[in-house]
């Protein structure tokens, strides 16, 4: 079978990858296991501000502005509501982070971002005597919904196939890639964490960085916003709430820990007064760079293939456009930003 693309993952690179092909008429199949799943237990958050030093985060407006309308599309497209739109406010500690609120609500590229209001607390289930400040332009996309919808949508086009991806199998020649019985001009690997298997780009510094989440039941805490304190907690509608997430560097596994759940039990703990059970605990390895930037591009030998990985802890405000610059540099040969593209690390290979 003769494709212009096959992609390997399922995850939220290979999707908004994926899409810049079906926008341009360009032929794919997707092949994907299930052994990374940042995407599916992302809680989906998508926020301009970096809210433990009031920053902004790298090219916020201009992520914003790529990603938005490629989650309205995709809403259209699989028939499902995927953007939650919600403000997140942050909880503060003392009056010296009001203070330094009110001075990053001057910083022009805070501006539109950060609300200079102080809120008060009215809930009572909640602990946060020096109330809160709001940021704009925020929300989470159900990103386990999308994924899941996704992969239904291509199964019925014949376009996904459920498997290893084995890339012993794989032959690349001048005019294109073959893997079995598949041809195609082009593959682009977006395995997350997995591309640490994957003998063409394993040399790129990608770390990972372990998250896990808890989902609580709460039926009198009532919350209508996201809380951020030294966590989040995510109203999911029905009196649950995702609490998380945590960061952990050793550990490889997608296992859920006790150690990260007390953990957040006792952040949860310092935030809210209300009874509250645990319903669900999650975990999925972050694709974080040692430069916290993501890796795009062409290998540097193997002129058809391609990856795109590196999207970190927030893969879902960055994945529309570095897909688009992916996509733009193959097929419009479009400069990508040294920043992004891996021809910044030197290849290795054993
Ligand atoms: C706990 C947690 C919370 C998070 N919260 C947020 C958040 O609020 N907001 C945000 O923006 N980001 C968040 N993130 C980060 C976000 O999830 C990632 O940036 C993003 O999902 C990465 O997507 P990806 O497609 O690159 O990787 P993945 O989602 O890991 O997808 C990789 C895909 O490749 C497949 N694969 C790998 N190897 C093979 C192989 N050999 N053969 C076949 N298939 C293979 C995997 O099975 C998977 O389908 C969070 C992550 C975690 C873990």
């Amino acid at each position: 079978m003769n494709y212009d693309y096959i992609i390997v993952g399922s995850g939220l690179a290979s999707i908004m990858f994926a899409e810049q092909l079906r926008l341009h008429n360009k032929s794919f199949v997707v092949i994907s296991n299930r052994s990374q799943q940042a995407s599916v237990v992302a809680s989906g958050l998508y926020n301009p501000v970096v809210l433990k030093r009031f920053t902004a985060t790298w090219n916020a407006a201009a992520h914003l502005e790529s990603a938005i309308p490629k989650y309205v599309q995709l809403e259209q497209l699989l028939g499902h509501k995927l953007d939650h739109v919600l403000p997140i406010h942050r909880v503060f500690n003392s009056v010296k982070e009001q203070n330094n609120w009110f001075l990053a609500c001057d910083n022009p590229v805070l501006t539109n971002f950060l609300n200079p209001e102080i809120i008060p607390n009215t809930n009572s289930a909640v602990k946060a005597p020096f109330g809160f400040g709001a940021v704009n332009f925020t929300g989470r996309i159900d990103t386990q919904l999308l994924i899941e919808s996704y992969r239904e949508f291509l199964l019925k086009r014949n376009q996904y196939i459920e498997e290893t991806f084995e890339y012993i199998d794989v032959k690349d020649n001048r005019e294109g890639v073959e893997y079995r019985t598949l041809k195609a001009r082009k593959i682009v690997f977006t395995e997350g964490f997995g591309v640490h298997k994957n003998p063409y780009f394993k040399y790129l510094p990608l770390e990972g960085t372990k998250g896990e989440l808890i989902t609580i039941h709460a039926p009198t805490l009532k919350l209508v916003v996201i809380l951020k304190s030294s966590i989040f907690v995510i109203p999911m509608g029905e009196d649950r709430y995702l609490v998380g997430s945590t960061y952990e560097w050793t550990d490889k596994t997608n296992e859920p820990t006790q150690k990260s759940k007390i953990e957040l039990i006792e952040k949860l703990e310092r935030l809210i007064g209300c009874d509250y059970e645990i319903v669900d605990q999650r975990a999925g390895i972050r694709p974080t760079v040692v430069d916290r930037r993501p890796l795009v591009g062409q290998h540097p030998s193997h002129k058809n293939m391609h990856v795109l990985n590196g999207l970190g802890t927030r893969g879902v405000l960055v994945a529309p456009s570095m897909a688009k610059a992916l996509y733009d540099s193959i097929e419009k040969g479009a400069s990508l930003p040294a920043e992004i593209d891996i021809s910044r690390f030197v290849a290795v290979f054993s």
